[in-house]
């Protein structure tokens, strides 16, 4: 409502996340109209940059109409300061201030903070915020992106760090896939239609696989990448919350609290995970030449064993699941780029047909690109033949739905932290279990010094990567022939 003004503060303006990510959210809300009339957008970082260029800059990650672009770009302000000294806060808040009087002297002044900066300096500007740039009259949130933390010990550090400067209810802690159309779909598929719920259980799947692949490497941000590695980049977050919505219980409410509970309920049901249900993977140049190898990328070390590619088993020690295998895969530099949840069901419980005529039904959720849920069934092949044919039910969101307009991950977290709405975000408990999940196994690879194994840039990764699937059921289907265009 517009009896409160917004103002927007994105620390580390001058990043690469603010451009590529955190301003085109905001111009896209603008777009829409769901940003307040009184809003306010405050950049702040150490370079010095005139106003002028880093609208330029802004810019050139906004796309849509040219006059809509200059009205944001209007509502944009940039400060220059440290991050590590009280007065230059002092000095900032001053500026917002005059600011947010001179758009709106006798409302409410609601502040939301963006973090877009590396966590090396998380607490350092929470100090900032917390001393000097809290709202008077409003409220005041912060927004925090990944990495929370490389391991149990360091993501407890810093939670009790920033709960000591911020409530729960005013950290909202980004995990972008939680925005995704897809990956909101997952309850309304699971729990709104009767024909899945009675089938979602061990006694009629076989192994769920959730892969994350993409087609390019490291890219000059190897030297990021190399202190984390895939497993703490992509699998301890992003597929470890697809992997908790797609088996948690039906929750009691749609109230955020209570959707985080059974999160948190089915996260403890994980047992350890076992080194030898592991395949870690490192991409190496392709035979053209034309791909370098992941430690050709700038600052990875030549002998580093840091995995861009693991497959791992988890078990989940529940009613619903014991004894079925959840497959996670994730790599860059593979021959696709998207992300999927592929439910593999049982061979059904008859012998009418030929064993070689049955490949298992399989519902698959393609959370991109090219958002889809299709059913892959065995139909009888038209005609006088009596043969079996695979085939599938099939529903791509851009057939299906006219004028397809899906908001990006960040526009739909940043809307909903202007609400309050927590739904999105993760809960600190939520992050304590995925990081009790993952730490012991990180630090026996470390300690271990494991060799990942190597897999050619633009291959589908390790060889033992198929084996594992194999191991733990993952019955792969031949002769499976998909008509339409692969939305590659
Ligand atoms: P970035 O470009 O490296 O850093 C953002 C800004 O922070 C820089 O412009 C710089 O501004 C300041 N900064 C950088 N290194 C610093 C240091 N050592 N000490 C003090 N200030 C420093 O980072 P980013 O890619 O925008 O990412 C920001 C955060 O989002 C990180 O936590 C990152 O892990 C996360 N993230 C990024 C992406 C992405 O696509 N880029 C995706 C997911 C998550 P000044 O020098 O002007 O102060
Ligand atoms: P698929 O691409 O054939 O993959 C099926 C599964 O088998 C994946 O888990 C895959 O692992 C694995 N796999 C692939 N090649 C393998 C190999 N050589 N050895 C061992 N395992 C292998 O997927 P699909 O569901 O059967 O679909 C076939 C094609 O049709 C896909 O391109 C799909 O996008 C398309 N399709 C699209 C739609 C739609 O957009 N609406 C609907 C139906 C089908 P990895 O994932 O690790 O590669």
């Amino acid at each position: 409502p517009d009896n409160r003004s917004l103002t927007v503060v994105v620390l580390g303006a001058s990043g690469d996340l603010a451009k590529k990510k955190t301003y085109p959210a905001l111009f896209s809300l603008f777009l829409r109209d769901l940003l307040p009339s009184t809003t306010i957008i405050y950049g702040y970082a150490r370079s010095h940059i005139e106003i002028s260029d880093f609208k330029k800059r802004i810019a050139q990650g906004l796309k849509g109409n040219e006059e809509k672009k200059q009205e944001f770009l209007n509502l944009l302000h940039y400060h220059s300061g440290q991050y590590d000294e009280k007065k230059a806060y002092d000095e900032f808040e001053k500026l917002i201030d005059a600011e947010e009087q001179k758009k709106a002297s006798s409302v409410a002044h609601n502040r939301l903070f963006y973090m877009a900066i590396p966590p090396s300096i998380f607490i350092e500007v929470s100090i900032g915020i917390q001393g000097s740039l809290l709202s008077k009259s409003g409220w005041s949130r912060v927004i925090v992106e990944k990495p929370f933390g490389r391991d149990l010990t360091t993501s407890r550090q810093l939670a009790n760090d920033l709960g000591k400067l911020f409530k729960e209810k005013d950290l909202f802690r980004i995990d972008h896939y939680l925005g995704k159309e897809m990956v909101q779909n997952l309850m309304v598929l699971r729990f709104a239609n009767a024909v899945f719920e009675p089938l979602w259980s061990k006694s009629h799947i076989s192994s769920i696989t959730i892969t994350f692949k993409e087609d390019i490497g490291t890219e000059g941000r190897g030297g990021y990448f190399d202190q984390f590695g895939i497993i703490r980049d992509v699998m301890q977050n992003h597929l470890l919350q697809v992997l908790s919505l797609v088996a948690m219980e039906p929750p009691v409410s749609l109230n955020a609290d209570d959707i985080t509970n059974e999160k948190v309920k089915l996260l403890r049901c994980i047992q350890p995970i076992k080194l030898d249900e592991v395949v870690l993977g490192q991409y190496v140049s392709d035979d053209s030449g034309k791909h370098p190898s992941y430690t050709d990328d700038d600052g990875v070390p030549k002998d580093s064993v840091t995995p861009t590619y693991a497959a791992a088993v988890f078990h989940i020690n529940n009613p619903r699941w014991r004894g079925m295998p959840f497959i996670l895969k994730c790599g860059k530099a593979l021959d696709e780029r998207k992300t999927e949840v592929r439910i593999q069901f049982k061979r059904p419980d008859n012998f009418l047909f030929r064993d070689e005529e049955i490949s298992r039904n399989e519902l698959v959720m393609r959370i991109q690109p090219g958002e889809a849920v299709y059913l892959k069934l065995l139909t009888k092949k038209p005609g006088l033949e009596n043969s079996i044919e695979q085939t599938e039910l099939d529903l791509s969101y851009r057939h299906r739905f006219e004028n397809l307009d899906l908001p990006d991950a960040y526009e739909r977290l940043i809307l909903d932290a202007i609400k309050g709405d927590h739904n999105l975000f993760v809960r600190d408990d939520e992050l304590d279990v995925a990081w009790q999940i993952f730490t012991p196994l990180l630090e026996q690879i470390e300690n271990l010094k494991v060799q990942p194994e190597p897999y050619k840039f633009g291959s589908r990764g390790p060889k033992s990567a198929d084996e594992l699937s194999k191991k733990f059921g993952f019955v792969r289907s031949l002769g499976y022939n998909w008509p339409g265009n692969s939305p590659k």
